[in-house]
């Protein structure tokens, strides 16, 4: 791992454009349970035709007390942003990364500080209404399902409409905006650095094929993924400590940084 970290380190550092693309497994060590593959929640736990855009339709009641128990769930033992988190956002304030873009709905790039950001499937800590796109908070909403008032109703005045959460449902496209972002982005970079994902779902699966062709693909992941054929790197390992040991190998790359600090450091101050 030492030796692929420490050219890539040297690429980062000469190359003008770095996009980050993330997936579950840049949370995993926060304690947000992965959805596929072992120990993933779909299929073992709960099932993906409940929470589809035609469910929500459909039934908007039944989805709401089903994605208040997801919720509960994906989020209720998280323990903020890890490491992983920590060391991109330190990446991008050194200069190094220029954004990233994730699969994640948690909010723990943007807690960690990440500036640029761009959330392909949506934000869960946010809901909005159907009928006027007031947003509000989930944690509003979910207190409302709780107190038996599923779906929950907008509060602006005089709007009739119900809330639903602001994410990417199952069935649904992704919002436009969000896709080319993320498409600009990887195509106006030189490298794409791939963390925590299986690259198997759209348009996470297709932005490393780019990326490759055009420049250079690196992916950190814990498993095998299906585009390590690809990739000009493959670090192999929990993402909150090889990012950390990526953000360790920057910096000893980057005149007039204080090596001796730990990235641990580093980021702590921040
Ligand atoms: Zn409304």
């Amino acid at each position: 791992m030492d030796e692929q970290v420490a050219e890539l380190a040297e690429t980062l550092v000469e190359a003008d454009g770095v996009t980050v693309l993330t997936g579950a497994g840049a949370s995993a060590a926060s304690g947000v349970p992965t959805f596929r593959g072992d120990g993933g929640i779909w299929g073992s736990e709960f099932a993906v035709e409940n929470f589809t855009l035609d469910r929500f339709e459909r039934d908007p009641r039944g989805f709401w007390e089903d994605r208040l128990e997801l919720h509960d769930r994906m989020f209720g033992d998280v323990s903020g942003p890890n490491e992983a988190h920590r060391a991109l956002a330190w990446l991008e304030e050194l200069g190094v990364v220029d954004a990233v873009v994730t699969q994640n709905t948690d909010g723990l790039h943007r807690e960690a500080g990440t500036q640029r950001l761009v959330e392909l499937h949506g934000d869960a800590s946010r809901s909005v209404c159907v009928e006027c796109e007031n947003a509000v908070s989930t944690e509003d909403a979910l207190a409302a399902v709780r107190a038996g008032d599923a779906p929950p109703s907008c509060p602006e005045f005089g709007c009739e409409g119900h809330l639903r959460p602001d994410v990417v449902l199952y069935g649904e496209d992704l919002s436009e905006a969000a896709y080319g972002s993320a498409r600009r982005l990887a195509w106006e970079s030189d490298v794409l650095l791939v963390v925590g994902s299986s690259m198997t779902v759209e348009p996470a699966a297709s932005l490393p094929v780019e990326a490759a062709e055009r420049g250079e693909l690196a992916v950190f992941d814990a498993a095998e993924t299906a585009k390590d054929h690809l990739a000009d790197y493959v670090v192999r390992g929990d993402a909150a400590e090889t990012l950390p040991a990526l953000v360790e190998a920057v910096q000893a790359q980057m005149p007039g940084m204080e090596k001796a600090r730990s990235t641990r450091e580093a980021t702590r101050v921040r």
